[in-house]
């Protein structure tokens, strides 16, 4: 993809490191299962989304929070090596967030996130509102406080700045935070969560009262898009074969956001992503298989 112009994207999210076990079969409750391989690797849903977009190519600034145990500082090395600035990620007292991920052989997985330096951040720091007011993207996700999540939403919507929500994990969505959103990006899961609506197109449209645009992501067949006023389009998936599925959306949405501030019209942002994505599942690990500009264009068109 040619562009002419740099995406500046600011993102308010979280910070984990990622304590991640391979197993053939996840355990079901009271059942202990050998895994193959353990590793760790920098994650969260924010740093996820930030490192996607530094390597698709857009200038990133990420505001959090890391702990001052060992992973903090591994976590801050982890976004600076991928050139995403991190002048305003804190170090606080305590540990850093972590999520505890199982992986099984389809490449399905199941987490638990434990947040803990992302608990404080429940509100600006100085600077971070010019931060904001500088990017043409915040990208927001829900692994912060809402108190956290609505004052980057508020500062974004003050300035002029797009918001961009992924609303996961899924929880209820306060009126004002859905107010502050110009595009919701949630998986089917999350949709059908967030509405009660089983059928992707229906929750999508029914999103509409509230969000402007809508993508829902939809694994392996693709992404749909809504948005008022227009006909629901619907792009396919690359075709990947899936060793790690976990960081597939955050992959999505930092691409796709690259994309749509470089001017794209929402498909072909959508189908840029959905190279990225399908890059990312076929590698394990979140962070770390992420996929540069160049390869995202080679697999895609
Ligand atoms: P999440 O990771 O949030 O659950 P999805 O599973 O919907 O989100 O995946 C996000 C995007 O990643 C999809 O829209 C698709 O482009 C890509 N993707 C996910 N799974 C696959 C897969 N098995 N093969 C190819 N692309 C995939």
């Amino acid at each position: 993809m040619t562009t002419s112009r740099t995406t500046a994207l600011t993102v308010l999210g979280s910070t984990n490191m990622d304590l991640v076990a391979y197993v053939p079969a996840a355990p079901r409750r009271g059942e202990t299962v050998f895994g193959r391989e353990f590793r760790t690797v920098p994650g969260g849903k924010g740093t996820n989304q930030a490192i996607a977009a530094a390597r698709a190519g857009g200038a990133v600034t990420m505001i959090g929070a890391v702990g001052e145990d060992d992973f903090g500082p591994r976590l801050r090395a982890a976004l600076a090596g991928a050139d995403v600035s991190v002048e305003a990620l804190r170090t606080v007292a305590g540990p850093s967030g972590t999520a505890h991920i199982v992986v099984d052989d389809d490449g399905g997985n199941s987490i638990v996130v434990v947040p803990g330096a992302n608990a404080t951040v429940t509100g600006l720091a100085p600077g971070d509102e010019e931060r904001i007011a500088a990017a043409d993207a915040l990208l927001l996700q829900l692994e912060l406080p809402m108190e956290g999540v609505l004052a980057g939403a508020r500062a974004a919507r003050a300035h002029g700045v797009r918001t961009v929500l992924t609303p996961a994990p899924a929880q209820p969505l306060p009126a004002e935070l859905l107010a502050l959103t110009d595009l919701l990006v949630p998986n089917e899961h999350e949709a059908a969560a967030l509405t009660g609506i089983d059928d992707p197109r229906r929750a999508a449209l029914a999103f509409l009262d509230d969000v402007p645009e809508v993508v829902v992501t939809l694994g392996a067949a693709g992404s749909l898009y809504v948005a008022r006023g227009s006909e629901p389009v619907t792009v396919p998936a690359v075709p990947a074969r899936a060793v790690d599925t976990t960081a597939a959306g955050d992959t999505f949405v930092g691409a796709l956001a690259v994309a749509h501030g470089e001017g794209r019209p929402m498909p072909e942002a959508m189908a840029w992503a959905a190279s990225a994505a399908a890059l990312a599942v076929q590698r394990a690990g979140a962070s770390s298989s992420m996929p540069d500009r160049g390869e995202i264009d080679a697999g895609y068109g």
